[in-house]
């Protein structure tokens, strides 16, 4: 019989003839067969993202792929595993600037220097996009390229986006930071100016480039296309490219389908707003710099009422603290409901979230299940259908981790999670009833807030 070893190169051989060129050089090319036994075959991989990457996209191919080599039905399983690296690879920028790039400065974004890695407090909402940021800044060019890091206002898109930046510099590399406004209102002038050519050109200067809110380059045609050239030969020039966004790259569909492809080709992160004990963690680093001590009871009074912005979170601190220190009062829960009785009354009403629990009970309602089922192990059609359902609005709609997420569905993994949501989340653009049925439910779960959902019944839409 074949090692591990043998059949995962005659895999990987296969492989690379069905993914494209940066999947197979960020995913797979540093993979490894690391056993085959009672017809499980584990693969060896970099690290945590490579693990996540391929469960979730290639799992199959990958499943097919080994099953015909030996033979029978395979199951396969990733495991972490440093590869013996022989002398590192020069990275690209080894060359001190004597390449061919040209030096002319564009006019770029200042660094802000507070946001580095050592200020950002990291925890469960933004492991992820923080892990990956800080190996690309490590690494630049070499690991995750594009990396696309996203998530909504005042989850710390722009600090990390920065802190990359600041990191990069500090090792002497060329940065150019802009956001895609600057970047469209630079690119307008060099239409005036007939001087697009020398725009392009320009970015080459940059060994790592960071663009800050994607999003809002929509509709604005030309302006993609150049930034696709720029991209293209930053990419092929293995130049870092960071992007940030308020949403996943496909579900940017007013961006052209080449920028959006793109945007995918490394790694796609996210950032939910953050969870309680982070958003404790750094309204606690917030008063260390102010070199105030906060009572416990009014950081949690503060950490309950400002969920979903951290920029609100720090906002608010600031102006207890002033509160207290102007009004010469004692610094507690009461004095921190008055100093922010106008904005908490305004959030309240303006953003109160649907709960998990009504999520749930709209979606199971909707399809005509129980909402027991949909925690259940239970997974006919109807419920797999309502559950990913249940799944894409927990997190559009009430912004959870999908580790949160996979505990409310009845302890369900976070790959599970993630799978159900990109599932849904793709459908969506080409299921028009799928589309119009997440709709309704929005629209209920919009008016129901505070009603009882059992109250009300749905036409059932599955047969
Ligand atoms: P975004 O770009 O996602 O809208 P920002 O990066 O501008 O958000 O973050 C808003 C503010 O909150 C900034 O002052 C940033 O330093 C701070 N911030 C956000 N997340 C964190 C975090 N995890 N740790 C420390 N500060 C954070
Ligand atoms: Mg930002």
């Amino acid at each position: 019989m074949k090692s591990a070893k043998e059949i995962w190169e005659a895999a990987l051989g296969e492989l690379q003839l069905q993914v494209n060129k940066p999947n197979y050089d960020t995913w797979l090319k540093d993979t490894t067969g690391l056993s085959y036994r009672d017809d499980i075959f584990v693969i060896g991989v970099p690290n945590v993202f490579a693990a996540e990457w391929l469960k979730n996209r290639l799992y199959s191919l990958i499943k097919r792929t080994v099953s015909s080599i030996t033979g029978k039905a395979t199951h396969v399983e990733f495991e972490i595993h440093a590869p013996n690296q022989g002398a590192p690879m020069p990275p690209t920028y080894a060359d001190g600037g004597t390449s061919a790039k040209l030096r002319e400065p564009v006019k770029t974004a200042k660094l802000n220097p507070k946001y580095t890695f050592d200020t950002f407090i990291a925890g469960e909402s933004n492991r992820l996009a923080y892990a990956a940021a800080l190996e690309v800044s490590e690494e630049p060019g070499q690991r995750y390229n594009p990396l696309f890091i996203y998530g909504d206002t005042g989850t710390g898109k722009t600090h990390l986006l920065h802190a990359i930046g600041n990191a990069v510099k500090a090792k002497g590399l060329q940065i150019i930071l802009t956001s895609a406004e600057q970047f469209t209102s630079q690119f307008v002038v060099a239409i005036k100016n007939n001087s697009i050519d020398d725009f392009q050109l320009r970015f080459r200067s940059a060994d790592v480039l960071l663009i800050d809110d994607i999003q809002f380059l929509s509709g604005k045609v030309q302006t993609q296309e150049c930034l696709v050239h720029i991209f293209n030969d930053l990419y092929d020039d293995n130049c870092q490219i960071v992007f940030t966004g308020d949403q996943p790259p496909r579900t940017i569909t007013s961006l052209a389908k080449n920028l959006r492809s793109r945007l995918e080709w490394g790694l796609v992160a996210d950032i939910s707003p953050p969870d309680m004990e982070t958003r404790l963690a750094i309204l606690k680093a917030i008063s260390n710099h102010l070199n105030m001590s906060i009572p416990t009871e009014v950081l949690h009074f503060l950490a309950t009422q400002f969920q979903h912005n951290v920029r609100q979170l720090q906002g608010a601190l600031n102006r207890v603290a002033t509160y207290a220190k102007l009004s010469g009062s004692r610094l507690d829960v009461q004095l921190a409901k008055e100093a922010l009785s106008d904005i908490t009354a305004k959030d309240n009403r303006r953003d109160i979230m649907p709960s998990p629990k009504l999520i749930i009970d709209t979606v199971a309602s909707y399809y005509g299940v129980n909402p027991e089922t949909l925690v259940s192990k239970q997974r006919d059609k109807k419920t797999n259908l309502a559950r990913q359902v249940a799944m894409y609005l927990l997190r559009d709609q009430n912004h959870c981790s999908l580790a949160e997420i996979g505990r409310i569905l009845g302890n369900r993994d976070h790959t599970t999670i993630l799978h159900g949501y990109e599932k849904i989340a793709a459908e969506i653009e080409v299921n028009p009833q799928l589309n119009e049925s997440i709709k309704e439910i929005k629209q209920s779960l919009g008016s129901r807030k505070g009603e009882n959902p059992r109250g009300r019944l749905w036409k059932n839409r599955l047969k």
